[in-house]
């Protein structure tokens, strides 16, 4: 049974009159409202906020937090996201109140620490990348995409080139061709091979000197790293473009290889991914970016530099695209991916690397036998595998076997994307889980697609939600309460 306490707004328990605490009289002098500020300020009527008892409240929100899928409670296999566990330590040292209570109006010489922090994160990415100048800015993944392409074109404008296109695979994350557009790109799609790698007869028949930037997302998103990436980036720097790389999977490359030593000039990390923070639900990303020294020039302001044993934000830097988030970027997650990159070191960054990948590679090997895996024997930190035959044969989707998995206690894996494969499940397991969880997963997928059809299209079934219409959802979402909304359960 589930908790109505979770499952009802919090405006409907409310009753007149109930309260969380209730103060004692005042034994003080009482100053008037009008007193302490004027008439125009103060509500005619309290807001309508719920009446409800301090244990109502607890129990509706922890009941509410279990209602969802987590890291922390689930195994979470969302292919390309990664989906690691957030290790509680980094938690623990971000909420510190020297950390927290910082307000970034503070004066330079009262946060010297957090400067501090910030600048050996900035040479931390540039040592991880081997591309020296750090942006610590963007916001997101996608934010740092788009970042560096306005750097991109800083750097054109200013060379006086006329380039109008950024290329990327089909298999690229639908983020890239995105930022292309929005830093005012025409976006250009490269086949993929049958092996899945950048088809080169396609890249160079689209090769010309109006291309900008090759935006490549290696290892890519379907688990396999492109060897041809070094003739790849001699090849658009002949025409004189840039090649940028999409670090979302640098779970399965760090401290193993350097996008700039594989012929990238930018690229961006994703610390909720890579760097384990909190990220979802859990919390908001950001999207560092690194880039070679030429243009390290144009990289957004502010900047943190380190000066005679001084640490101080730059702003002057007058070839700087400008500024493109509020204050220093989202530091909280920055903190955390500090943390994580010092406590793991180098030979530990290079091992969850190793471990990323060979969970992986495990995991394909057991269900290989139960989907096809299209692309490879092999794979870097992740895999795609396809429901196609099941499909055809027994008229089960990917998107079946997702949901199904919720029953069974699994996150689903990222499904329908790549774009590139049909009916596909994305698998990403991470280095944080044991082997009895992969087989656990493994036998669950093979259980569930023994199961009859009829049974798979109407899961899941224990769930608070089961089928809800994601198209109406995604384009028309309501997101207010009231009263007359209809809690049926088929209908959220
Ligand atoms: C997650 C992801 C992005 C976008 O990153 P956000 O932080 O979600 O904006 C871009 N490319 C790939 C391959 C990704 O997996």
């Amino acid at each position: 049974m589930r908790n109505r306490l979770a499952t009802q707004p919090l405006f409907d328990l409310s009753k007149p009159g109930r309260r969380g605490a209730r103060l004692p009289k005042c034994d003080v002098p009482v100053q008037e409202l009008e007193q302490l500020l004027p008439a125009w300020t103060q509500a005619t009527e309290p807001p309508s906020l719920p009446e409800v008892t301090e244990p109502e409240v607890i129990r509706h929100f922890t009941n509410l937090s279990t209602l969802n899928m987590s890291v922390d409670t689930h195994f979470y296999p969302l292919g390309s996201c990664t989906m690691k566990y957030n290790p509680k330590r980094n938690e623990r040292l971000a909420g510190t109140h020297g950390i927290v209570d910082l307000h970034p109006y503070q004066p330079e010489d009262t946060i010297q620490g957090m400067l501090q922090l910030l600048y050996e994160l900035q040479e931390m990415l540039a040592e991880i990348s081997g591309l020296p100048a750090v942006s610590l800015q963007p916001a997101a993944g996608a934010h740092g995409e788009l970042t560096a392409l306005m750097v991109a074109g800083a750097h054109f404008r200013e060379s006086g080139e006329i380039r109008t296109k950024v290329l990327a695979p089909d298999s690229s994350h639908g983020t890239n061709p995105a930022s292309a557009r929005m830093a005012g790109f025409e976006s250009v799609m490269i086949k993929s091979s049958d092996a899945g790698f950048v088809d080169m007869d396609d890249l160079r028949s689209k090769l010309d000197e109006q291309v900008a930037v090759f935006m490549i997302t290696n290892p890519n998103t379907l688990g396999i790293f492109d060897r041809q990436v070094s003739e790849i980036s001699d090849l658009v720097h002949k025409f004189g473009g840039l090649i940028y790389l999409d670090g979302a999977n640098m779970n399965a490359i760090l401290g193993v290889t350097r996008p700039g030593d594989f012929g990238a000039d930018m690229m961006h990390f994703n610390p909720h991914k890579t760097f384990s923070g909190p990220h979802g639900g859990g919390g908001p990303g950001a999207g560092p970016i690194c880039v070679n020294e030429a243009l390290g020039a144009y990289l957004p302001v502010p900047v943190v530099v380190e000066e005679d044993g001084r640490f101080r934000l730059e702003y002057e830097r007058p070839r700087s695209i400008g500024r493109v988030r509020s204050f220093f970027g989202n530091v909280g997650v920055l903190v955390r991916a500090y943390c994580y990159i010092l406590s793991h070191g180098p030979d530990g960054l290079r091992r969850v690397a190793e471990n990323a990948v060979l969970n992986a590679n495990y995991l394909l090997s057991r269900v290989r036998h139960i989907l096809p895996v299209p692309h490879g024997q092999r794979c870097m930190h992740e895999f795609v595998a396809t429901a196609s035959d099941l499909k055809k044969k027994a008229g089960v989707t990917a998107m079946d076997l997702g949901k199904r998995l919720l029953d069974y206690g699994f996150h689903a894996p990222t499904v329908y994307f790549p774009l590139t494969v049909p009916e596909c499940l994305m698998i990403e397991p991470t280095e944080t889980e044991s082997k009895e969880t992969l087989d656990a997963f493994a036998e669950t997928l093979f259980r569930i697609t023994e199961e009859p059809a009829d049974l798979l299209h109407e899961t899941p079934h224990s769930t608070y939600t089961s089928r809800p219409d994601e198209v109406t959802a995604a384009r028309k979402p309501q997101l207010k309460w009231s009263p007359t909304s209809d809690s049926d359960k088929t209908n959220h």
